[in-house]
């Protein structure tokens, strides 16, 4: 089989290119004589290129020295409970802000470790919209609120920031990050699991203002301890060398591509495409909040939901992959992150037009 269209959720499409190049340098990068798996991370040329991937993932989305960026392990799973154990000041909350089943996680890892809220929860409404932040329950004591810019699973995404006074925001951009520009100045912290739109599993982008590591948690083991990883260049111990190395050339294409302006159009297009689909025929049905769909994930049912595996074997065939909607939810999922050419969005639109022709 050749490379079809990959819509997965995650781990998901890399551009490529990138994918061409690591496999031109896998035997020998650079003039290492060997694999850059095979090779100190406190080696220069390890060192070299993981700080150039900080510099250009800084450069994309405009992070001054006023923040750090760490490149951590476990995942935003591992974040859930690091944001809390860092940042929850002793005898206050954190507040969270739940618009789907992340936010939802989130949350329970934060109520396991000690005390916290829930401002604002859309579960009435299915996850299919984001409630009205003038309507939010904010505590102004709370240490943080902890928001979802993209959830993965509904298809539900913010399209504007609250406004949190002295609160500092932290936002988990896992499905999103890098899809458009983002004005980092109005987050405390952010953070995106590498699988959907950066680079491998394995990684985790971790992003801090320096005045908020200043008053991290002590006694933290140093693992889970941002200032311990800030302190040690994200090299407390072996990081993931291959997934920063690789999330290295996708902010490389990133940059060669138009960075986050451009990624922001193309992604415009896509879902503009995949929703125009959708909305102009009564087969397909989207049941989120026009205000707040994503355009990273698209979820969607077909009228008949009998015909749904039938959607994806003919989907597949032609090469459009991974179409599966969660588990939880059923139905489709596309899922149009930055690797995603609009040709593929493109195709898929013909492909459902064909299949309501077909069988609606
Ligand atoms: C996928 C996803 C997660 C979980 O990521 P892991 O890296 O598997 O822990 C968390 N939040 C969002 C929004 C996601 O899309």
């Amino acid at each position: 089989m050749s490379r079809g269209f990959n819509f997965s959720a995650g781990p998901a499409i890399l551009p490529e290119i990138v994918l061409q190049q690591a496999q031109e340098e896998l035997l020998e990068w650079g003039d290492c004589g060997a694999s850059v798996m095979e090779v100190s991370h406190r080696s220069k040329a390890f060192i070299r290129m993981a700080e150039e991937a900080e510099q250009d993932f800084r450069s994309l989305l405009g992070i001054d020295d006023r923040y750090a960026v760490l490149f951590v392990q476990g995942g935003a799973t591992l974040q859930f409970a690091m944001v809390p154990m860092n940042l929850r000041r002793s005898g206050c909350s954190a507040d969270y802000v739940i618009t789907g089943s992340w936010g939802k996680k989130a949350y329970g890892q934060a109520q396991n470790l000690g005390p916290a809220r829930i401002a604002a929860i859309s579960e009435e409404s299915g996850f299919h919209d984001i409630p009205d932040p003038q309507l939010w329950a904010l505590d102004n004591r709370a240490s943080y609120v902890h928001i979802t810019p993209n959830e993965t699973i509904a298809g539900v995404e913010y399209h504007q920031w609250p406004e949190t006074g002295d609160v500092p925001l932290v936002g988990d951009f896992s499905s999103t990050l890098l899809s458009r520009p983002l004005d980092v100045s109005r987050f405390g912290l952010f953070y995106a699991g590498a699988q959907k739109n950066i680079g491998p599993a394995g990684l985790t982008m971790v992003v801090i203002k320096k005045e908020l590591l200043e008053n991290t948690t002590e006694n933290l083991p140093d693992m889970l301890s941002y200032s311990a990883l800030a302190g040690s260049g994200s090299m407390l111990n072996t990081p993931p060398t291959f997934a920063w190395y690789l999330a290295g050339l996708v902010f490389k294409w990133l940059v060669s591509e138009g960075g986050v302006a451009e990624m922001d159009s193309r992604s415009s297009r896509k879902a503009e495409l995949l929703y125009n689909a959708i909305d102009r025929s009564d087969f397909y049905y989207n049941p989120v909040a026009e205000s707040a769909r994503s355009r990273m994930n698209i979820p969607f049912t077909l009228a008949n939901a009998t015909l749904d595996s039938t959607f994806l074997e003919q989907a597949e065939s032609e090469g459009l992959l991974a179409l599966k909607g969660h588990r939880s939810v059923g139905g489709i999922r596309a899922s149009l992150y930055n690797a995603m050419p609009v040709e593929g969005a493109e195709a898929l639109v013909a492909f459902m037009q064909n299949f309501e022709k077909k069988m609606g």
